[in-house]
């Protein structure tokens, strides 16, 4: 094949139609649209504040369902928008479509739990006149990144009568705050810095601080763990057998921060994955009349499994279809709920490791996800050979594009990480095993896990603008 000689405005023209390129997010939209990025990131914001726990963001979703005319029961034959709460860890947003149920429907599905420290059951103790509670970590954490940091406690306890307690401490500006202690660099040669990063800081000394006051006199056992009990009796009514029955999360204490002069990203804990959680809440909400139903789907355990009865794992998803067939008033069967699952298509809705500019090298640069550059549409994860990985259709993928060029979504393509560096997985597999079409889609985030995870608004707006236009095309 000879070169022909082209002039310049037919090379251009030529790379224009031939290559490949994304675009930077902030690049392709007008200032109409700006506006609309930057509100979007306010509510964000809002959102994970008032959700940092998976039963903060189920209560979150189920408010905001109600304010938008989803009802709490299904309703025989309406074909009305509906939810359904499952253990208060989990969620489906129902909005019945035009089109019949056997065409298929759209299904978003994201995870509302997130990486912290769990209190152990029986975990308050004393030592060296200081009080604390002890920890196991839940989720993918760098432990040192857990140390020496305002920490909040949330969660559930329920008493012997089965009294529910439900607490949240460390995020007002009055509250006291907790942390988790580190050692002085002084003294730390041998006990952390000759040791491997990920065995310096060990599991059980993720010990969380919280008092030490005295109660009684020089004679009495346990002084400081006795005035922490009285205070917690006082305060909550609570003994320490109710920590058995209790769900208490430690999380990194205060707001989502705009981050950057510009105030172009979001810092906070959670983006992992309330960032999806939230485009989907919205994206379901704002979504009037679709064709087809559309299902916006929030689970629990994703960071540890997707086990449990309110992960990815359980049938919950089946248990929805039944309620939507009573809904749109056609007898439910197992049949028809498998015959809607086959013919459906889903967004695994969850994030991507962004390229980071300190460790480009853990990345394959062509392939990465990058901040600003739009919602990632991720075909596979897994690790070393794709394994365990849904690894979408090519089919999927080519719709999906389609849909979002037509509709001016910005997307980016991402990968977790270069081949054989290490890798993850997502709740995509568990809804393919329906025999359903499904990719992952979401925002790229940096420090990803961390206590602040920094996300770009950009790429925030357009995992809801993405979402929105997935569960109201045909
Ligand atoms: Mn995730
Ligand atoms: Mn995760």
């Amino acid at each position: 094949m000879a070169p022909k000689s082209l002039t310049k405005k037919e090379i251009k023209a030529l790379s224009e139609r031939l290559t490949y390129t994304s675009r930077l997010v902030w690049d392709s939209i007008d200032e109409r649209e700006k506006r609309k990025v930057l509100a979007y990131g306010e509510e964000y914001k809002t959102f994970l504040d008032n959700s940092k726990t998976e039963r903060e963001a189920v209560a979150f979703i189920r408010e905001a369902a109600r304010k938008n005319g989803f009802a709490d029961e299904v309703k025989r034959g309406a074909g009305s928008p509906f939810f359904r709460v499952f253990h208060n860890k989990a969620v489906a947003l129902v909005r019945p479509g035009g089109k019949p149920l056997e065409d298929g429907i759209h299904i978003v599905v994201s995870h509302i739990d997130a990486p912290r420290l769990d209190l152990k059951q029986k975990p308050l103790y004393e030592e060296v006149d200081l009080a604390f509670f002890k920890t196991h970590y839940y989720g993918g954490i760098k432990k040192y990144q857990w140390l020496a940091r305002p920490l909040a406690i949330h969660g559930c306890v329920v008493k012997g009568d089965g009294r529910v307690v439900d607490l949240a401490v460390g995020e007002d500006e009055r509250d006291p705050v907790f942390t988790v202690l580190d050692l002085l660099p002084h003294l730390a040669r041998k006990a952390q810095y000759n040791k491997k990063l990920g065995e310096a800081i060990e599991g059980e000394k993720l010990n969380v601080l919280i008092g030490s006051l005295p109660i009684g006199d020089k004679d009495t056992k346990e002084r400081i763990k006795l005035a922490v009990l009285t205070y917690l009796d006082d305060t909550y009514g609570l003994q320490e057998e109710d920590f058995i029955s209790a769900e208490l999360e430690v999380v990194p204490a205060g707001r989502a921060r705009d981050v950057g002069w510009d105030r172009s990203m979001v810092g906070a804990y959670g983006h992992d994955d309330r960032s999806c959680a939230f485009a989907a809440m919205k994206a379901i909400l704002d979504v009037n009349r679709p064709q087809k139903t559309a299902v916006a789907l929030f689970v629990d355990k994703e960071e540890i499994g997707s086990d449990g009865a309110t992960g990815a794992k359980s049938k919950f998803l089946e248990a929805v279809l039944y309620d939507l067939l009573v809904a749109v008033g056609i007898e439910p069967s197992t049949r028809a709920v498998y015959d809607i699952l086959t013919r459906s298509k889903a967004l695994s809705g969850d994030v991507n490791g962004a390229l980071d500019p300190d460790y480009q090298d853990v990345h394959e640069k062509r392939n990465a996800a990058r901040m600003g550059y739009g919602v990632c549409l991720t075909k596979f994860t897994g690790h070393g050979g794709k394994y365990n990985s849904n690894d979408a259709s090519a089919e999927y993928v080519g719709w999906l594009r389609s849909l979002f060029n037509r509709d001016k979504v910005v997307w980016q393509t991402g990968e977790l990480g270069k081949v054989d560096e290490g890798g993850g997985g997502t709740v995509a597999k568990f809804l393919a095993a329906y025999g359903m079409q499904v990719i992952d889609c979401g925002p790229a985030v940096l420090s990803m896990h961390s206590p602040f995870e920094i996300a770009h608004k950009g790429d925030l707006y357009m995992t809801y603008k993405g979402y929105k236009v997935f569960l109201g095309s045909k």
